[in-house]
């Protein structure tokens, strides 16, 4: 039971929640976590789906009392991960997945050493530009920073259990399902 936490991490843009959402699609016993943030909701994001949104004050209360097991800033906004829900999840023995950043994903294998992380790697960091700009969700200053990011980022993934290249995306889902499918059948 305590083998059930997949923390999955990569670069903006690198198709993470792309991969997720196909995986999820084909294992509907996984339960993805939903993160609290500070970030302005994006168009056709719904609140306590895609995130709980938060003001600054709001988040800073929860980090006050101790309400998260980790967060984080990431360009320029902050990120977080409620612990109640978290442990709720795996005492009911709940397969769960966290869609976090790097700084993020290290803070819960530090806590959860059981915790199996997997970072989305981009083909290249042409690829990774392209994909984040043609979404369309972001302005240019804030795609700016989020590419600033990417280098620590590659760096903190080295510490990483797995490493999932997003090239061709039913690969990445088929690569991803190996890791935690076939770690789920020898738990
Ligand atoms: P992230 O969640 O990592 O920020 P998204 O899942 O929003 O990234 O994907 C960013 C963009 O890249 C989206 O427009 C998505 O459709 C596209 N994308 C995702 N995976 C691939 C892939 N393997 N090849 C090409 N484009 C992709
Ligand atoms: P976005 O603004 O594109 O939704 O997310 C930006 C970054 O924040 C991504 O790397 C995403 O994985 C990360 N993120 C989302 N939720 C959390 C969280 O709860 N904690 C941390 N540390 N990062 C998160």
């Amino acid at each position: 039971m305590n083998k059930k936490l997949y923390v999955i991490s990569g670069s903006s843009g690198v198709g993470k929640g792309t991969v997720i959402k196909g995986f999820l699609n084909r294992n509907k016993q996984f339960i993805l976590s939903v993160s609290c943030t500070t970030r302005k909701p994006r168009e056709g994001e719904v609140e306590g789906v895609n995130y709980f949104f938060l003001s600054n004050e709001e988040f800073q209360n929860c980090i006050e009392n101790d309400k998260f097991l980790e967060w984080a800033e990431f360009a320029g906004n902050r990120y977080g991960t409620k612990k109640k829900y978290i442990n709720q999840c795996l005492a009911d023995g709940k397969d769960l997945i966290l869609e976090i950043d790097t700084k993020g994903a290290l803070q819960v294998k530090k806590q959860m050493p059981e915790a199996v992380l997997i970072f989305i790697a981009p083909p290249s960091l042409e690829a990774l530009e392209a994909r984040l700009r043609g979404r369309h969700t972001e302005d240019e200053t804030t795609i700016q920073k989020r590419l600033k990011e990417v280098r620590q980022e590659l760096e903190r993934a080295e510490n990483f259990d797995f490493k999932v290249i997003n090239d061709d995306l039913e690969k990445a889902i088929l690569e991803l399902e190996k890791i935690i499918i076939g770690d789920e059948k020898n738990a």
